[in-house]
Parts: C-alpha cells; sequence; structure tokens
C-alpha cells in the first residue's frame, strides 16, 4: 500500500510517498514559494534530485504538480495516481476536537476552519492542501494528523493559564502545545528503548526534547504527555529560532505603546525577528552562531540565553513528573548538535545524567548516549514526523 503524506506551510509544501510495506520513502520533495513569482519544485527518488521551475499560484497547482510528477514517466515512482491509497495531512491545529489523527469528512473539516483562529498562520494553509486532494483526488480518503494531539492528555493544571477562567470557556485560550506528531514518535521509540533496559512504559517518565528551528519540549508519564512548554501558540516557551519563547507579557503593551506597534506588528516582532536570532542579530541558525561565537558576544549570548532555556525547563519538567528515567534529544540541534547536548547535560548532574564523550559523537541513528553509570538515560531519536502521519493514515484507511 502508498500512502502520501503532505505538510502545507504557507507558501511552501512537502511531500513525502511511502511504501507501507517496508515503510520506505519512494519519493520526496518540496515545492516552494507558491503564490510567489520564482516558484519551483524539487523532486528526490532513488538518490536523484530535479528541480521544476514552474509557476505555482496556488497549493491546488502545487497538488497537482506532485501527482503529475508522482506518476510522471520519467522522474515518476507510480503508474497511476490509483495506487495512492489514501493522503495524511499534517494539521497544525486541532483545538481541543482532536485527541487523536481521523478521516477527513465534513464534520472534521468545519471543526479545522473553526481551528483557524487559533493557528491562523498554518491551518488555512493546512485545509487548502486536504481541499486540493479532495478536488484533484476524489475518492481517495484524507486522513488529518493534528501536532496538537498528542498533547490533549495534559491535565488541566497544566494546561490552564492564569487568566480569567471565561476566556478559556469563551474562546478557548488555554496551553494546547505542538510538535506532538514528533514528541509521539520519539516517545514510542524512547519507550521501546526502555523496555528492553528493564523500565516498564506504565512506570516511564520521559522529558522529550525537540530542538530545531522551533523547539519544544514535552513531560511524558507512562506514554502520555503531562505537560509541554509551547502554548496556545507554537510561540510560548523556548528561546527558539527567530520565535521569543516565554517572556514578561508585560513587554508586549510596553513595545505596542514605545515603538508605536500595531498588535500584527509586535506579533511579527516576537515570532520572526526575536530568538537567537534577535538576540545574536547574526542568524537563527545554531552552526552559524557556533561559527561566530569565539569572536562575537552576542552569538555567544544566544546561544547561552538558549541553553539557559532548555536548563530551565528540563528542570521545571523533572519536578512536574517527579523524576525521570530518561532524556529524548531530536530534531535539527538535537540530532546533529553534539556540543549542544554536551552543554545541557553539564548542568544535569542533579539528575545523576552523565553523557559518554564518544557515544554524543553519533549521528543519525538511536542511541543511549549516557555511561553504563548515569542515573537517566540519553537518548538520541531522530524524529520522523512524516512515517508517523503515513502510519497513522495506513491505520485509519483500515491496512496497517
Ligand atoms: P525545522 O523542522 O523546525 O525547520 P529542523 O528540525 O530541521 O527545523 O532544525 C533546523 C535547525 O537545526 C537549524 O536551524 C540549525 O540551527 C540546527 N542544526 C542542524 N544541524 C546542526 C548542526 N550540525 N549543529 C548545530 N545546529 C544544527
Amino acid at each position: 500500500m502508498k500512502i502520501l503524506v503532505i505538510n502545507c506551510g504557507s507558501s511552501s509544501l512537502k511531500y513525502q510517498l511511502f511504501n507501507m510495506a517496508d515503510q520506505t520513502v519512494l519519493a520526496k520533495g518540496l515545492a516552494e514559494r507558491i503564490g510567489i513569482p520564482g516558484s519551483t519544485l524539487t523532486h528526490q527518488h532513488d538518490g536523484e534530485k530535479k528541480v521544476f521551475e514552474q509557476d505555482l499560484p496556488s497549493h491546488r497547482e502545487a497538488i497537482s504538480m506532485v501527482l503529475n510528477v508522482l506518476a510522471d514517466p520519467e522522474h515518476g515512482v507510480i503508474s497511476s495516481l490509483s495506487e495512492i491509497r489514501a493522503v495524511g495531512h499534517r494539521v497544525l491545529h486541532g483545538g481541543e476536537k482532536f485527541t487523536a489523527s481521523c478521516l477527513v469528512d465534513d464534520d472534521v473539516m468545519k471543526a479545522v476552519y473553526e481551528c483557524v483562529e487559533l493557528g491562523p498562520l498554518h491551518n488555512p494553509a493546512n485545509i487548502m492542501g486536504i481541499e486540493a486532494c479532495q478536488k484533484l483526488m476524489p475518492g481517495t480518503p484524507n486522513v488529518a494528523v493534528f501536532d496538537t494531539a498528542f498533547h490533549q492528555t495534559m491535565p488541566p493544571a497544566a494546561y490552564i493559564y492564569g487568566l480569567p477562567y471565561e476566556y478559556y470557556e469563551k474562546y478557548g485560550i488555554r496551553r494546547y502545545g505542538f510538535h506532538g506528531t514528533s514528541h509521539r514518535y520519539v516517545t514510542m521509540r524512547a519507550v521501546e528503548m526502555l523496555e528492553k533496559m528493564g523500565i516498564a512504559r506504565d512506570e516511564s517518565k520521559i522529558i522529550t526534547c525537540h530542538l530545531g528551528n522551533g523547539s519544544s519540549l514535552a513531560a511524558v508519564k507512562s506514554g502520555k504527555v503531562i505537560d509541554t512548554s509551547m502554548g496556545l501558540t507554537p510561540l510560548e516557551g523556548l528561546v527558539m529560532g527567530t520565535r521569543c519563547g516565554s517572556i514578561d507579557p508585560a513587554i508586549i503593551p510596553l513595545l505596542m505603546k514605545k515603538e508605536g506597534f500595531t498588535p500584527d506588528q509586535v506579533d511579527t516582532v516576537m515570532n520572526k525577528k526575536s530568538g537567537v536570532m534577535g538576540v545574536s542579530g547574526i542568524s537563527s541558525d545554531f552552526r552559524d552562531l557556533q561559527a561566530a561565537a569565539e569572536k562575537n558576544y552576542r552569538a555567544r549570548l544566544a546561544i547561552d540565553v538558549f541553553i539557559h532555556s532548555v536548563i530551565k525547563t528540563v528542570g521545571s519538567f523533572a519536578a512536574v513528573l517527579n523524576g525521570v528515567d530518561a532524556i529524548v534529544f531530536t530534531a535539527g540541534i538535537g540530532e546533529n548538535a553534539a556540543w549542544m547536548r554536551e552543554a545541557i547535560v553539564k548542568n544535569l548532574s542533579y539528575l545523576g545524567a552523565e553523557i559518554d564523550p564518544e557515544k554524543n559523537k553519533v549521528r543519525g541513528e538511536e542511541i543511549d548516549i549516557a555511561t553504563a553509570e548515569s542515573k537517566t538515560r540519553l537518548l538520541i531519536i531522530p524524529t520522523d514526523e512524516e512515517l508517523m502521519i503515513a502510519k497513522d493514515t495506513a491505520e485509519i484507511v483500515g491496512e496497517a
């Protein structure tokens, strides 16, 4: 069975076609600058990469082009679109309605539309992706996989903000959490790894650290999220590439007064001009910051501010969990930056966590990088959100 996974951003679209028999990726690619002059589609299969330059005025045209390329006699990997059994879509915000992935029908679409207010940057693009597939592949089921769903097990004490309760009731203002598909995937793998070490799932206490361009942590007890760092939107929590993370809320009206910002302008500053980019003034990419850090105070400062925010959040989640069996590192930074893992773990000696410097050098595979004596396991687990979406989709259409 073949499953197409689609992840629509506001002007981009990522796709992967899976063969579920052996869970391999047959082809994958990225459409960029959708709705902007100079659109491209980069398509990869069998180790080959081909870039197509073509006008892609909307997500519909982008998906149409993806489908054409997938079934193209020269570059394609299928002979007909009927080979695609179902399409799995990443959907950012599912609000409180969705605790798991589900088959898209009219009621689901209505609920996803209702969540646009909570995810104004992403949900409209996700909706366009689903609607384009419904038009272009009538009869092929679509499955929605929500970034918020895995976090829905949080207790009210973790998701209610200290605001008048009526705003939760009237507007759904609460903590939702994001990167849920990634946290779920690495949790699933970590639970398996811990079971082999004699720690049962029901007893397990794990902190999953998704450290990438966007970063979030989750506290996972018995396989279920009990707290997470992102909030109503993906802006809360850790200091990120360009997002400020948690700040004193009083800063917002102050900046609006001082700089004459509108609500949208202050939102742009916090989402796009802050984080390590804003602090360093150099880059949102940790490779650039590391390269500059020796000579540039603000690059070093940005790295230190990020590390501090991770250490602080790990500490608060260790308290929420009342102990930690394993800390999982994943995503761009978590998987690749050995120096960053080392800097974080250095401050976790209170958990008895000890890193093995040799094992910490390993990249691209699942590994426990803690020493044999370490009281906390330190796991690197490369995330695979697309595979998780494909698995959910296959299961929902009944052929897992
Ligand atoms: P997203 O999916 O959120 O866009 P990724 O999980 O792909 O992000 O992470 C991208 C980030 O990972 C980059 O911005 C960069 O800072 C970081 N990164 C990737 N490789 C390395 C590396 N070798 N060392 C340090 N940081 C890295």
